[in-house]
C-alpha cells in the first residue's frame, strides 16, 4: 500500500497548501508517501524534508499547461503504478476540476474541503457551506481520494529519502485540448487567494483616499489586500479585491479586518483563516465574534500605529 501526493506549484515553487497535503498523506500512515510532481520547482527538496519517499517529477513541458484531463490521466496512471490506495491534494481551483476527474476515471471515492485525518472506518470530517459547517462523510471504496482544505494540517518535518526519479506519463489524445494562450495579472502584488497574510479594508474606511492606510500595512508584511463587498461595489477598490461568499475564498495564516462589520457573507470567505485580527470602532460588531484578536478603536488611529510599529519590529 503506499499514498500518492499530488504537487501543486505556483510561482515555480510548490505551494504550502500542497505541503500540507504532503504531511497529510504521511500522516495518514498507509504506506509510503509518493508524490507527483510536473516541472522543476524551486523548493522540490521540501517535499523530502515533510514524508516523499520517492517524487515522480513530469519533464514533458506539455505539463506546464495546466490542463486537467491531462493531470488526471497522469495520476491516476501513476496511483495505478505504485498501487496507492489513496491520493492526496491540496484543494485549489485547480484541484477541484483535478480531483473530480481523477475520481471518474480512477474508480474511486472522492472527499473534498477535508479538515481532519479519517478514523479508522474512514469516516471523514470535511468543511461544507464555506466553511458555515462541517459534515462527516464515509469513504468506502477501495480506492479513495482526499482533497484537503487549506490550513487543515499543522506542517511538522518526516524526513525521508525523496528520490526523485522521471516520470513520463501516457495522456490521450483528448489530453491538452484546452490550452492557456494568455494569462493577466496585477503585477507587483501579492495574489489575494494565495496570501499568507491578508490586509483587508470595508467600509469604516469612509473612502477610496484612505486606503494607503491598507496597502501601507500590507506592503510592510508583504501581504495582499482585500475589501468587503460594498468596497467594490462603490469602486472604491477593484472586484478582484472583493473577499467573501460571492467574491474570493480567503485561506491566510494571518487576516486583518479593518472597518469592516463581519456580516456572514464576509465570513464565508475568511473561516478558513488561521488568525484572524479585527479593528473596529464598534465593540459589538459582529466581527469581533470570529477574531482571534480585536482592537477596539478608530482604524485612522490605530492602523498608522500598528504599521510604524511594525515596520520598526519587522
Ligand atoms: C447575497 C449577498 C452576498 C454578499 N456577499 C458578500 C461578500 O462576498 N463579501 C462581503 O464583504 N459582503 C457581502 N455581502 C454584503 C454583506 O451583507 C455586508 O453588507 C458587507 O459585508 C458589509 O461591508 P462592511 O463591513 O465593509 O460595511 P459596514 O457593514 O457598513 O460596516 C462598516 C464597519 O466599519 C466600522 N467602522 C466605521 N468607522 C470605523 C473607524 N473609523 N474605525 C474602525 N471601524 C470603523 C463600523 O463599526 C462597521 O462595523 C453580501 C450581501 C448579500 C445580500
Amino acid at each position: 500500500m503506499s499514498v500518492l501526493v499530488f504537487l501543486e506549484i505556483s510561482e515555480g515553487s510548490i505551494k504550502k497548501s500542497s505541503i500540507e497535503a504532503l504531511v497529510y498523506g504521511h500522516s495518514l500512515q498507509l504506506g509510503d508517501v509518493h508524490a507527483m510532481v510536473a516541472g522543476n520547482p524551486s523548493n522540490l527538496d521540501e517535499a523530502a524534508k515533510f514524508g516523499a519517499v520517492k517524487i515522480h517529477s513530469i519533464s514533458d513541458s506539455r505539463f506546464q499547461n495546466m490542463d486537467s484531463v491531462a493531470y488526471s490521466e497522469a495520476l491516476s496512471g501513476l496511483a495505478t503504478q505504485i498501487g496507492a490506495s489513496v491520493i492526496v491534494l491540496a484543494k485549489s481551483a485547480f484541484t477541484d476540476s483535478l480531483t473530480a476527474r481523477t475520481s471518474f476515471i480512477w474508480d474511486a471515492a472522492a472527499a473534498t474541503n477535508v479538515v481532519s485525518l479519517p478514523d479508522s472506518e474512514f469516516n471523514i470530517k470535511r468543511s461544507i457551506f464555506t466553511g458555515k459547517a462541517f459534515e462527516t462523510v464515509a469513504l468506502s471504496s477501495e480506492r479513495k481520494i482526499i482533497s484537503v482544505r487549506k490550513n487543515a494540517v499543522a506542517v511538522t518535518e518526516s524526513p525521508a529519502s525523496g528520490e526523485v526519479v522521471s516520470f513520463q506519463p501516457s495522456v490521450s489524445s483528448k489530453a491538452f485540448a484546452i490550452k492557456t494562450i494568455s494569462t493577466e495579472k496585477t503585477s507587483g502584488e501579492v495574489l489575494l487567494s494565495d496570501a499568507e497574510i491578508v490586509v483587508s479594508g470595508g467600509r469604516g474606511l469612509k473612502g477610496p483616499e484612505n486606503w494607503g492606510l491598507i496597502s501601507d500595512m500590507a506592503k510592510v508584511l508583504g501581504a495582499a489586500t482585500g475589501c468587503s463587498k460594498p468596497v467594490s461595489d462603490l469602486h472604491w477598490r477593484p472586484h478582484h479585491e472583493h473577499v467573501g461568499q460571492t467574491g474570493i475564498k480567503v485561506s491566510p495564516n494571518l487576516y486583518f479586518a479593518i472597518g469592516i462589520s463581519g456580516a456572514i457573507q464576509h465570513v464565508a470567505g475568511i473561516s478558513s483563516s488561521k488568525v484572524i485580527v479585527a479593528i473596529n470602532k464598534d465593540a459589538d460588531a459582529p466581527i469581533f465574534k470570529v477574531a482571534n484578536y480585536g482592537i477596539v478603536g478608530d482604524a485612522f488611529e490605530i492602523v498608522p500605529k500598528l504599521t510604524q510599529a511594525l515596520r520598526e519590529a519587522l
